[in-house]
């Protein structure tokens, strides 16, 4: 649809049609479903200047070391590099095509605001798409999703109508490429930026009226390529060598690859969270590290048996590798947490200059009880009942010597059973009358091990853990740890996922 459509009429206000407050003469409708356009921006190439991170600070994610959202991707080189001869380039790619992916990155809100390009397309099935001046705000209300540009018509969607928007490249006032930018085509140079931060692709606009009255969410559809260097600067810390982020890029990339064709196949309306619950997603990047890492890597993904699998990973794993069939479901639905390279075995470690490699915490007997009661209650487990904590020691351990699950004993001699995921949420639960859990008092791991506090001081325990996060799979500061010692992508990845192998899904 070309913006002269813009001087063809105002669109009618009728259902499946977009309404111009103030304007309604009707207008010829397009019933025919419209796919939502996929852009995809070449990923950059340059040589990173590498300085080894001195910083020891962890957290789950490293969201909070990322630098200012960007303004515009810079690409010097499209160049591809050769990939590792680890990597097999299997007679059949896994995808014909580069991938997309749907993103959600927002939830149930009730307002938003797309800051730019200049002029957007909106559409929606069985509807004309209908051009509009940024900046717009999109609100939700009871006659259905409305956007109300600073300049210009509003533009008001029925009820339940889902509206995909698009940059309007040919209205951008800065698309010109330079000789050092590769664009293709020519329009992909105009990039949306919502509430600030900018994504490559569409922005999907889907009402959540299943959540409550007036609420939708936001999903961003990009390319697979485009989608990972926004992964990687928030997952890494911005100094981190190359190595390091172009093995960060394998294995969100096949993290993603795998949970999106897992919920494709299940007719779900987005593919991944930009959360902690998948992977932490910022928008585009000027990262130039992340850039280069996804570009060199292009295409190459984990497999076991010739096919992606869940690739978990976590921050920080302590020395002791966890297993997926440990921390999440195995039963029918959940078959993939039991593959082999995602169960813990016992391998080399580099983590040790992790903040979080080891670590101490105390609590008192009655904020250790009264969170495990509460968890127990809130999640149904028969724990609600405990009264106060007097032991809690390992059940079951891995192969890697680490807790897979926990007794937990109380002052009426009764033992209950918890895996170790359940009891470090349960220990970092709120209730009422206790403080903030703070990260001072955190229980940052499941592989823990549980002290009475010393005769002569309040009763208590000591919790010594190692690690931060979950452990399955690959862990971010062993990756640091390899890639400060040489080691390079192809080499630190299969130490993680023992069985698997590397393959090239598409060129
Ligand atoms: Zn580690």
């Amino acid at each position: 649809m070309s913006p002269s459509h813009r001087s063809s009429g105002r669109p009618s206000t009728k259902r499946h049609t977009p309404s111009r407050r103030g304007n309604p003469r009707k207008r010829a409708m397009n019933r025919k479903a419209r796919r939502v356009a996929v852009f995809a921006f070449s990923p950059a190439m340059m040589v990173a200047a590498l300085v080894l991170c001195g910083i020891a600070l962890t957290v789950w994610s490293c969201s909070s070391f990322d630098p200012a959202p960007s303004r515009r991707r810079a690409v010097v080189n499209t160049e591809t590099p050769a990939m590792p001869a680890a990597v097999v380039v299997p007679a059949a790619p896994l995808y014909p095509d580069e991938p997309d992916i749907r993103v959600r990155i927002k939830q149930a809100v009730d307002t938003a605001r797309i800051d730019g390009p200049a002029v957007l397309m909106l559409s929606a099935q069985g509807m004309r798409p209908t051009p509009i001046s940024a900046p717009v705000t999109i609100a939700s209300g009871p006659g259905g999703i409305r956007f109300d540009p600073q300049t210009g018509d509003s533009l008001q969607y029925p009820e339940g109508i889902t509206v995909t928007v698009q940059p309007s490249g040919n209205a951008s006032g800065n698309t010109t490429p330079t000789t050092t930018i590769t664009i293709t085509p020519p329009a992909h140079a105009a990039i949306l930026q919502m509430d600030g931060i900018q994504y490559p692709g569409t922005l999907i606009i889907r009402p959540a009226s299943d959540v409550g009255p007036n609420r939708f969410d936001v999903i961003a559809d990009m390319s697979i390529e485009d989608y990972l260097p926004g992964v990687l600067a928030k997952e890494l810390f911005p100094k981190w060598p190359l190595a390091a982020y172009e093995a960060q890029a394998v294995c969100a990339r096949t993290y993603a690859l795998f949970v999106r064709d897992l919920d494709r196949a299940a007719g779900h309306f987005f593919d991944v969270e930009n959360t902690q619950s998948d992977q932490v997603f910022g928008g585009a990047t000027t990262n130039q590290t992340a850039l280069t890492a996804v570009r060199n890597t292009r295409g190459a993904v984990l497999t076991y048996q010739g096919k992606p699998f869940k690739a978990y990973y976590s921050s920080t794993c302590g020395g002791r590798a966890g297993s997926a069939a440990d921390v999440w479901p195995i039963g029918k639905g959940f078959e993939y947490n039991l593959a082999p390279p995602i169960q813990g075995t016992v391998h080399d470690h580099y983590c040790q200059q992790a903040r979080l490699y080891r670590w101490e915490v105390i609590r008192s007997t009655e904020d250790l009880s009264r969170r495990i009661a509460a968890w127990g209650k809130n999640s149904g487990h028969q724990v609600r009942a405990i009264g106060l904590v007097t032991s809690i020691s390992p059940e079951k351990l891995n192969a890697t010597g680490r807790p897979a699950r926990y007794f937990v004993g109380d002052d009426r001699g009764r033992v209950f059973s918890l895996s170790g995921e359940e009891l470090r949420v349960a220990c970092n639960v709120g209730a009422e009358g206790l403080p903030a859990i703070t990260p001072q008092t955190r229980v940052n791991s499941n592989d823990l091990e549980v002290t009475p506090s010393p005769v002569g001081t309040s009763p208590g325990f000591i919790i010594r853990g190692r690690g931060f996060g979950h452990g399955v799979g690959m862990c971010q500061w062993c990756l640091k740890g390899l890639a400060d010692r040489g080691v390079p992508w192809d080499q630190q990845v299969l130490i993680f996922y023992p069985g698997a192998g590397i393959t090239r899904a598409y060129q």
